[in-house]
């Protein structure tokens, strides 16, 4: 059965998101890094169809490569089902058929979103009518960026990036993603990090303050200004996973001189993010990165979390 043909059940849409800035903290005691991040939720999608089914299962199909998205009970969003058949005592199967648009592994946070996403479609599915407080902690339970998914918008994370406070933000933004044909394992990105302030222990300071996200990026997000919002992106993952990946540098510079006004490796990477000034100039901007060979998108924040469509 088709995608389109399994109508009869609940479609929910959740999005991806960019980290506009994070920084990152110690290790904690449960082995996370402890963070800081301003996420912006941006209009590319994951769409999750659930329909009634004696069991649980699940189909992935998508406008991405695929890579090693697992569809067994791996798989986030079949965790999600699992979390909420024990926490509600539910005992019926859901079939689940996911449309990925979000690059696999690729910092923007595609499993989380799916994770999102069958969370609110069996809630809805299943007529188990749980308050947005019960999703979020059971969200929080799934993954750092699952809550964040679920809420949308633009929000400050903190602790593992799940304890999230709403950010005002103004207007739109617009950006010009460019993915990356291989994903990147979020795990690998922040030991690289760890090495590498271990190797420099010597000479960078050690971190004395716990992560919080700058000023000027809540004010940048408060005004709506996309140049002032380019000065102040951050991300501390940046610089280890250019180290893993070493052809991204060369792809920053081109998204600038394409005339961005900033490019930032979003979350754990590979997918890069470009601002632009505005509409008019991220079509610019994604017409230069495709004339030079590159798959670019183009896409708006802020956009709501996961919803019935
Ligand atoms: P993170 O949230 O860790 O930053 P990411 O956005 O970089 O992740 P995802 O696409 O969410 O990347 O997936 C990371 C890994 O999680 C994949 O390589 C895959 O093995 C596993 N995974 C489990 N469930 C899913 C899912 N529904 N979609 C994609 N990947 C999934």
């Amino acid at each position: 059965m088709s995608l389109a043909a399994s109508s009869d059940g609940v479609r929910v849409r959740a999005p991806g998101k960019i980290n506009v800035f994070l920084e990152v903290g110690d290790v904690q005691e449960d082995g996370y890094h402890e963070v800081a991040t301003a996420y912006q939720a941006v209009s590319l999608y994951e769409d999750v169809w659930a329909t009634p089914a004696d069991d649980v299962t699940l189909r992935v199909e998508g406008d991405v490569p695929l890579g090693d998205v697992p569809t067994d009970e791996r798989n986030l969003a079949v965790r999600a089902v699992r979390l909420l058949q024990r926490t509600t005592g539910v005992t019926d199967g859901v079939r689940l058929d996911i449309r990925k648009s979000v690059p696999v592994a690729g910092g923007m946070g595609g499993g989380s979103a799916d994770a999102a996403a069958a969370l609110v479609a069996c809630d809805a599915l299943w007529g188990t009518g749980l308050s947005t407080t019960e999703l979020l902690r059971l969200a929080a339970l799934l993954g750092a960026d699952v809550p964040f998914s679920l809420q949308g918008g633009t929000a400050v994370g903190t602790g593992r990036g799940d304890e999230l406070s709403p950010a005002l933000a103004r207007g739109r933004f617009d950006w010009v993603l460019v993915p990356h044909g291989e994903g990147m394992s979020t795990p690998v990105v922040y030991r690289a990090l760890d090495e590498h302030r271990e190797r420099h222990s010597g000479d960078i300071a050690p971190i004395s303050r716990r992560p919080a996200v700058d000023a000027d990026v809540l004010h940048a997000l408060r005004q709506g200004d996309a140049g002032m919002l380019a000065a102040a992106v951050r991300n501390d993952l940046q610089a280890p996973a250019l180290r893993l990946r070493p052809d991204l540098a060369g792809v920053l510079e081109t998204g600038e001189r394409a005339g961005a006004l900033a490019g930032i490796v979003s979350g754990s990477g590979p997918t890069l993010a470009f601002l632009a000034a505005d509409e008019a100039a991220a079509i610019d901007v994604q017409v230069s990165l495709s004339a030079a060979g590159l798959r670019a998108i183009h896409v708006h924040g802020p956009v709501p979390g996961a919803r019935v469509v």
